[in-house]
């Protein structure tokens, strides 16, 4: 049990509903769809639906209780004595909700925000710290106004630590997000480029981002990427952890070799750690699990062996083997400047590979720097790279680029996916590895799909 109703009703002290009688609230939802026992449904007006319509649909699936909107009209059919909280905006109400449970609830909060990598750094965490605390996360990507909320409200009574991502894209999100969660560690994991068209800068990035600072107190701690000179050279009230490569860092990451299923590293504390994901990039975002684990006691040979024991999140730089035992790299998921980049030259470190092809899509959200950001993506590609395919208008200016500039490497541009496929034939053998990456919109998965289908 979350709360019951008469917990509800004293966070809406001048609601005129009805009387309430003790009635427990499991689940906080605000999709009808969901079916359980001791819901509580709260409308949210989105830009197609307005939950207010789907009522009755809630009721049915087993609300126990709902928020309503004030000036809406209440449909026929409500029973009299059905708990109804009338509130003047009820996105507002889910939010407020939220936050005075975290504080009755009263965990350690872990924030993570950045432009790369929150999902990630939020699994790898997670991963340490359920090794000594009882432990809620985010799940999946509910990283928002509105998932941020929720998922504050679906941890159990007896949380000891509460982990939330927490997504942007403009200004004022994070202040937001961050005054409902009220963290007592934050991490911003780095400052890429994504949704550069909103915030004008990587300042402007910079700047949205430590907004999580409004949500500490004076006792909280800040963990950043300290090879980023926007977040390094901030002086703030609470106390600093810097992680990254450069030797300035409170943790340094050095040694990192790119193994064909994982990715080790030494890190100041003179150990070595393995986490099964490829990167140099993940050997970052492993450092903030492991400087979060020293901040809450967590003992190192635990930290190490979570992080070790991963359990890998679907079309994350995920090593897949294709037709003719060919490997491919599936980071379909998402991308940026900043994550394609690192993910070429993470194919760069690999060995073991007479091919190394890239299968590359647009990156979305970036309004009129597109170009110069996509441009900025052939400058990483050279030897050992071999093949260049891209698809998507976008990506068609990483090929261009690369043309005038490169005359060894085979550099292609395709107007379907069918016909990229068709030219991947070749490179279909247990010699060559193949990197798939695009904003999630492009569905590289389904170029995936076919040459895997049929192995
Ligand atoms: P979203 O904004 O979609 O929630 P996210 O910040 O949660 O994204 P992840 O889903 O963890 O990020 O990773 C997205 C992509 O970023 C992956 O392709 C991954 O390879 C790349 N990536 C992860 N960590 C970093 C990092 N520290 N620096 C650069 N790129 C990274
Ligand atoms: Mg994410």
């Amino acid at each position: 049990m979350l709360f019951t109703t008469n917990w509800l009703a004293k966070q809406f002290p001048s609601n005129q509903g009805k009387v309430q009688d003790n009635i427990a609230i499991k689940q906080v939802t605000t999709d009808s769809r969901t079916k359980d026992e001791g819901l509580l449904f709260v409308p949210i007006v989105g830009e197609n639906f307005d939950g207010h319509d789907f009522v009755q649909q809630a009721i049915e699936n087993g609300a126990s209780a709902i928020i309503w909107d004030e000036s809406k009209q209440l449909p026929d059919g409500i029973l009299p004595d059905f708990p109804v909280y009338f509130v003047k905006d009820t996105l507002r109400a889910l939010q407020d909700l939220s936050s005075a449970y975290r504080a009755e609830v009263n965990p350690i909060v872990i924030g993570v925000t950045g432009s790369n990598g929150k999902t990630t750094t939020k699994d790898l965490i997670s991963a340490v710290v359920k090794t000594t605390y009882r432990t809620h996360a985010t799940k999946g990507n509910f990283n928002n106004h509105i998932g941020l909320p929720l998922t504050i409200l679906s941890m159990d009574r007896n949380t000891e630590v509460l982990i939330v991502e927490m997504g942007m894209s403009n200004f004022h999100e994070i202040d937001l997000l961050t005054r409902i969660a009220r963290p007592d560690v934050a991490i911003i994991t780095n400052i890429g480029e994504s949704h550069i068209e909103f915030l004008g800068s990587r300042e402007g990035i910079a700047k949205a981002k430590l907004e999580i600072i409004h949500g500490l107190d004076e006792s909280g701690v800040l963990i950043i990427d300290g090879d980023e000179p926007l977040l390094r050279e901030k002086n703030i009230n609470q106390k600093l952890i810097s992680c990254g490569f450069d030797e300035k860092n409170d943790y340094t990451i050095s040694q990192v070799k790119i193994h064909t299923l994982e990715t080790e590293f030494t890190l100041s504390d003179g150990m070595s750690y393995q986490v099964p994901l490829l990167g140099k990039h993940h050997a970052k975002n492993a450092s903030f699990a492991l400087a979060l684990g020293k901040l809450l006691n967590i003992p190192t040979e635990k930290s190490k062996q979570a992080l070790r024991n991963l359990e890998l999140t679907g079309m994350r730089f995920e090593l897949l083997k294709g037709i003719n035992d060919v490997s491919i790299i599936n980071d379909a998921y998402n991308a940026s400047a900043t994550s394609m980049k690192a993910a070429i030259e993470v194919v760069k470190q690999m060995s073991g590979f007479q091919q190394k092809v890239l299968v590359l899509g647009d990156i979305l959200e970036l309004g009129d720097r597109a170009r110069e950001f996509h441009e900025s993506v052939a400058e990483v590609i050279e030897a050992p790279i071999t093949v260049l395919f891209t698809y998507g208008n976008h990506a068609k200016w990483i090929q261009t680029a690369l043309q005038t500039k490169s005359h060894t490497l085979v550099c292609t541009h395709f107007a379907s996916k069918e016909d990229l496929v068709q030219a991947l034939a070749p490179y279909l053998t247990k010699h060559s590895l193949l990197l798939f990456k695009a904003s999630r919109g492009l569905k590289f998965e389904e170029m995936i799909e076919a040459i895997t289908t049929n192995s």
